[in-house]
């Protein structure tokens, strides 16, 4: 655990494009969080015992409010995290709606009981059955490039399920956090059953501490990890959704035109700050030289500006030290013999946090560009001789996100997707999966584990608790108490008629079997 820094009352919100104050909040003292998890238990008790239909109702709402306050949440993103307004609108309010719709709309067909039958004829007098049951406060601690999106992804199904939750939004966007809480409040949720609390990473630490039933973590590498030893020091589980390095593979029949753009998209979206971002392009030798030159020419027809611009396609970074970082993978590569085609620069002349999209060929995986997280705006790519070496590559991370392959041949996109390491695997897309309610999203190897969204991401939010009825109580428990030799030798018959190989022998050990079973217990 870090030391424990000095505590500030106020946080300031800053605005990444022009590096001034925007808001300031108050900041929640650690020594509060046990007591605010208090409150989170007392409002559960009351949240859970009403009916799954009745929390959707209220999911419903929800989902009314975010439409009716769809542009100041636009607007707030906009501000506070620098994207452009659109991207604001499709990826954190879009994504926020529709994760709404599906949840109130489907989890009762995807909660209802499930039968489990049972294949052993020794206990088909029995029928069990799994039943979901909410694990109580889950502690969510949010990173700032989707401030909306991805706190709400997780929130929404956390009640759906009938927990409560305490959410420690990062200090980067505290402004989008406080108004995550007030969505839930003004749509009519106990109080108590939504709390946010603001402060940096010893917050997020004082949260683990206080103990939560689950905690849903979504940031860095560095920072899953000291927050996977804290759970697991307290055997609290946890959802882990850390840093990708997603590959992109374009193969030669692939349609270059469209892939040219995804690349050019997937890299500069949310000015590259998405966990899901392009960040390796792997490109089959004929077609790299015309695919380079594609996405370099798009690359410099982008706008870089202030999210405020409605023109503006690329943004700033979050914070100049991450710019400091991108600016150092790629002074590396270039000294290692990688060539940049397009951008490559700061521009302070704009903003503390611009930089330019930057096109740059003939990486290779000696380079920290392609081996680290790069969350900035760089398309790196690579020409490989053959199908198989770009899986090669492509797996060659610690990191297993998500993938992308672009081929004219869905069936090629689809044998190739089952040899990707990776969590997800888009054919002839990129990272939109995300906005699919349906589709899992959850990584492998260093970038986490467990799931949100989709039916998964529901049940890691819910306990399974497995009921079992016995049919028949008096039918004789041979297991039970009464052991002596001769039930030794009906014990092995009965092992002997349920899985000898071949049915004869199965046959004559029956008679023996059934004298374990009717014989039954003594005591
Ligand atoms: P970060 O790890 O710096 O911070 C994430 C959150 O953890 C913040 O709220 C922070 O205050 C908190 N935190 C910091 N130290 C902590 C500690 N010791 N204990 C508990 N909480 C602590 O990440 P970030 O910079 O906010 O986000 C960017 C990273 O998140 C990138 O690596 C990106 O790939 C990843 N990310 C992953 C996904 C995904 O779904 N897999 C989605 C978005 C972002």
């Amino acid at each position: 655990m870090a030391a424990p820094a000095t505590f500030s009352p106020l946080m300031e919100s800053i605005d990444p494009a022009t590096g001034m104050v925007i808001a300031r909040l108050e900041a929640t003292p650690p020594s509060e969080v046990p007591g605010i998890l208090t409150q989170a238990r007392r409002a559960q008790a009351g949240w859970a015992a009403q009916s799954l239909q009745e929390r959707c109702a209220l999911v419903h709402r929800l989902r009314e409010t975010i439409y009716a306050r769809r542009q100041e949440i636009a607007e707030r993103v906009m501000r506070e995290s620098g994207k452009p307004r659109v991207e604001a609108l499709f990826a954190d309010v879009l994504v926020s709606l529709d994760t709404a719709a599906y949840y109130a709309n489907l989890a009762p067909a995807l909660l209802l009981p499930e039968h489990v039958p049972h294949h052993n004829p020794a206990v088909k007098a029995k029928s069990g059955s799994l039943h979901y049951e909410p694990y109580g406060v889950i502690g969510v601690i949010a990173p700032w490039n989707y401030p909306v999106a991805i706190p709400l992804g997780q929130m929404i199904p956390a009640v759906v399920a009938g927990n409560a939750v305490v959410i420690k939004p990062s200090e980067l966007t505290p402004w989008c956090g406080a108004l995550v809480e007030e969505l839930f409040s003004q749509a009519g949720f106990p109080v108590g059953l939504v709390q946010v609390i603001q402060g940096s990473g010893e917050l997020g630490e004082a949260l683990i501490l206080a103990g939560p039933d689950k905690v849903i973590f979504t940031g860095s590498v560095a920072t899953g990890r000291r927050v996977a030893e804290a759970c697991a020091r307290r055997l609290i589980p946890s959802v882990l959704e850390l840093g990708g390095k997603d590959a992109m593979i374009v193969l030669a029949d692939a349609d270059l035109e469209v892939a040219s753009s995804a690349a050019v998209w997937g890299s500069f979206t949310n000015c590259g700050q998405a966990c899901l971002s392009v960040e390796r392009i792997y490109v089959e030798r004929p077609v790299a030289g015309r695919f380079s030159e594609l996405c370099a020419a798009k690359a410099r027809l982008l706008k870089l500006g202030p999210g405020s611009d409605p023109h503006t396609e690329v943004g700033p970074m979050i914070r100049p030290q991450q710019v400091d970082r991108v600016e150092e993978q790629l002074r590396e590569a270039v000294a290692r013999g990688a060539r940049i085609l397009t951008g490559g620069r700061r521009r302070p002349d704009i903003g503390p946090c611009f930089f330019e999209p930057t096109v740059i060929a003939d990486v290779d995986h000696s380079m920290r560009l392609m081996q680290e997280e790069t969350f900035g705006p760089v398309l790196a790519l690579r020409s490989v001789d053959s199908e198989q070496e770009a899986v090669t590559m492509a797996n060659d991370s610690p990191f297993g996100l998500a993938a992308s392959i672009w081929t004219r041949d869905s069936r090629r996109g689809r044998r190739l997707a089952a040899q990707v390491h990776a969590g997800a695997v888009m054919v002839n897309d990129v990272a939109s999966y995300f906005g699919i309610s349906e589709a899992p999203h959850g990584g492998r190897g260093v970038s986490g584990w467990g799931h949100t969204h989709s039916r998964l991401g529901l049940l890691e939010l819910l306990r399974v608790k497995y009921v079992d009825v016995d049919h028949l109580p008096r039918w004789p428990k041979s297991w039970w108490f009464g052991y002596n030799e001769e039930l030794g030798v009906a014990a092995d018959r009965f092992l002997q008629f349920l899985f000898a190989p071949g049915w004869r022998h199965r046959w004559k050990s029956a008679r023996g079997a059934m004298r374990a079973v009717f014989r039954g217990h003594r005591i």
